[in-house]
Parts: C-alpha cells; sequence; structure tokens
C-alpha cells in the first residue's frame, strides 16, 4: 500500500473569521502529516482548479454562479453557517481540483513518481453538506460527488462508492447523487444531529433505489460501534457492490473531544475505519481517495489525520496524546444497528 498527500497552499485565502472551519485547522496537520511523508518517502502533490465543466458534473449553473458573484462581493454569509470571501470561489474551486488530483493520482494518471494506491486531500472549504443547487454547512461545492462524477464520466470507471463517516449526515452528496446507480453512497452520523437527515430510511430514489445506505448512530457511539457498523453494514455492502473506486469522505468531529457532535471516536478508531477503507480497496485493487470534511478541534486534528494517513499507508501510528473515550454500554446501538440491517436487507445481504 501506497499513499499521497495532495495540499491546498491557497486554502487560507477563503477566509471565515472566528467560524469553526477556519484556516486555523490545517497548519499543524499540515506540519505532522508533512513529517509522516517525510519519514515514509510518500509524495506530496498540488491541488489544481476544478473547472467550470467539472463543477457542473455535480450542481447546477445557477449554485456555481452564485458562488462566484457573491464570494466577489463578500466576506458575506451564503446560509446561516457558511461564509463566502472574496477567494472563496477560487479556493473552493481548488478545493474541488485536490480531489480530482487525487483521483487521478490513484488511476494511474499521476506524473512520473507519484503513483499511489490511495490519497488523502486536505482541503477545505469541506463538500458533503454542499447540495446541487446550494451551499449549507460551511460547504460550497460537493467535492465528493465532484470526484464521483469525474471518476465516471472523464476517466470511464463504471462504479464509484462514497463512504463518509464525517459525523454529520453527507446530505448534500446524498443529494446529488440519489438517482444515480453509478454511485454507491454510505454515511455514518450521529442522529438526530445537523443537518437533521440521514434516517435510516433514507436509501435512493428511482433507479438509484438501494444505492443510498444511511447508518445513524445514537449520541455516546465510540469505535467500538464504528467498527462493528462497519464489519456488518459497510463492508458486505461495499463488496457486492464491487466499485472500481472508493471515495473517503473523511471528517474526524465525532472524536471525543471535538466540540460540534458528541460521538466517543478516538485516533486509534478512525485509524481503524482508514485501515478497513484501505483493505477492502487493496483487495479488491482500486484506487483509494479519502477527501477532508470536518474536524474543529485544531489541537486534536493533527493527530486524528496522522490517524487517517496512517491507516491509508499502511505505517504504524503513533498516538500518543489522544484523549481518552468512554465506553458507553446504555447508547441504543445494538438495536438501532439491527433496524439498520432490516432496513438495508431489503437490497442487499447484510
Ligand atoms: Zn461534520
Amino acid at each position: 500500500m501506497s499513499t499521497s498527500l495532495v495540499i491546498l497552499r491557497e486554502q487560507a485565502g477563503h477566509e471565515t473569521g472566528s467560524h469553526p472551519e477556519n484556516s486555523r485547522r490545517f497548519p499543524g496537520v499540515l506540519n505532522r502529516l508533512g513529517e509522516d511523508s517525510q519519514r515514509h518517502g510518500l509524495p506530496i502533490l498540488e491541488s489544481r482548479e476544478a473547472t467550470v465543466e467539472d463543477l457542473l458534473r455535480a450542481h447546477t449553473e445557477s449554485h456555481v454562479e452564485n458562488v462566484r458573484v457573491a464570494a466577489e462581493n463578500g466576506p458575506t454569509w451564503l446560509d446561516g453557517d457558511t461564509v463566502a470571501s472574496p477567494l472563496s470561489y477560487e479556493v473552493a474551486r481548488r478545493s474541488a481540483g485536490a480531489a480530482l488530483v487525487a483521483v487521478d493520482a490513484v488511476n494511474g494518471k499521476a506524473a512520473e513518481g507519484t503513483a499511489t494506491t490511495s490519497s488523502f486531500a486536505i482541503i477545505r472549504p469541506p463538500g458533503h453538506h454542499a447540495t446541487a443547487d446550494r451551499a449549507m454547512g460551511f460547504c460550497l461545492f460537493s467535492n465528493a460527488a465532484i470526484a464521483a462524477r469525474y471518476a465516471r464520466e472523464a476517466l470511464g470507471i463504471g462504479r464509484v462508492a462514497v463512504l463518509d463517516w464525517d459525523v454529520h449526515h453527507g446530505n448534500g452528496t446524498q443529494d446529488i447523487l440519489y438517482d444515480d446507480p453509478g454511485v454507491l453512497f454510505i454515511s455514518f452520523h450521529q442522529w438526530p444531529l445537523y443537518p437533521g437527515s440521514g434516517w435510516l430510511d433514507e436509501t435512493g430514489v428511482g433507479a438509484g433505489r438501494g444505492f443510498t445506505v444511511n447508518l445513524p448512530m445514537p449520541p455516546g457511539c465510540g469505535d467500538r460501534e464504528h467498527i462493528e457498523g462497519f464489519q456488518a453494514i459497510a463492508g458486505p455492502i461495499l463488496d457486492q457492490f464491487d466499485p472500481g473506486l472508493l471515495i473517503v469522505s473523511a471528517g474526524q468531529d465525532g472524536h471525543v473531544a471535538d466540540q460540534l457532535a458528541s460521538q466517543n471516536l478516538t485516533a486509534a478508531g478512525y485509524h481503524a475505519l482508514a485501515s478497513a477503507s484501505a483493505d477492502f480497496a487493496s483487495r479488491k485493487g482500486i484506487g483509494l481517495v479519502a477527501l477532508h470534511e470536518g474536524g474543529y478541534n485544531p489541537n486534536t486534528l493533527p493527530l486524528l489525520d496522522h490517524a487517517v494517513y496512517a491507516g491509508l499507508g499502511g505505517f504504524t501510528p503513533d498516538l500518543t496524546g489522544d484523549t481518552p473515550a468512554p465506553e458507553l454500554e446504555e447508547t441504543g446501538w445494538p438495536e438501532r444497528l439491527a433496524q439498520i440491517r432490516r432496513a438495508q436487507s431489503v437490497f442487499w445481504a447484510v
């Protein structure tokens, strides 16, 4: 297994002030991951700008134009949670473009010496709440949906899976791909929590019925419950769908010390999820692209992203300094898992 990083040098141009999604999230992350890449001889790639055509694979023309004009006249609010400043349109295009660089890198389209089996794009603004026609929840464009459509339409990859382990439901990715049987969308998220969607009966529509898989997890769930959800539901469904590319929406905001939610994941849990994803991709002989989503505690995020990077690259992480998490017995997870299994057994052998 080999992995690369895609970095976005312009990220600070997307200015959000004292908002939790701000440019202070990543300097510590890039220091830590930079050391890892040097130690293990792993390539670092530069983002590129996604073209308008790339954005339109997932978004309406009016949405792309709204973001461009709002940013130009910014700073302004695109919704109650989402800021655009004058450079936000360019940075958001580069954030989506970094996802495309990662897709290329794991599909034999990388520059000489930089081909890897997986790639981790450290990008902001994040993407998974942006729907086809609106910005929301700190997200301007859906990086994961744009990457999935690019893989299918530009690279001819027939089936793409998106696995979203951010603590919030990936409503935007789901919205864009809801009727698309070519992209399997699986989301782990705390429920109830922002944005309120993602109950287990949301399974797709029309030809896309059965290709959306939601795991709404009760508050208080930690490493054990997430790994169990992967082994019982996500893993078997991924296996049966048999994708040609796996995209992970990697938000580490379910960590016990993250203030935006109340899950109890630790760095070891994120390492386990990343390792399980990388093992799956390796077994299938397909590329894996991880796109950064949430994660809002700048003190813990370097460790969590290091854990994910190690899982992707197959090197041993150093998880010293992680916050200990309680293992709760009364979360209601076993009953919820049984409900999820019943909902999914209509479509898949789980
Ligand atoms: Zn999140």
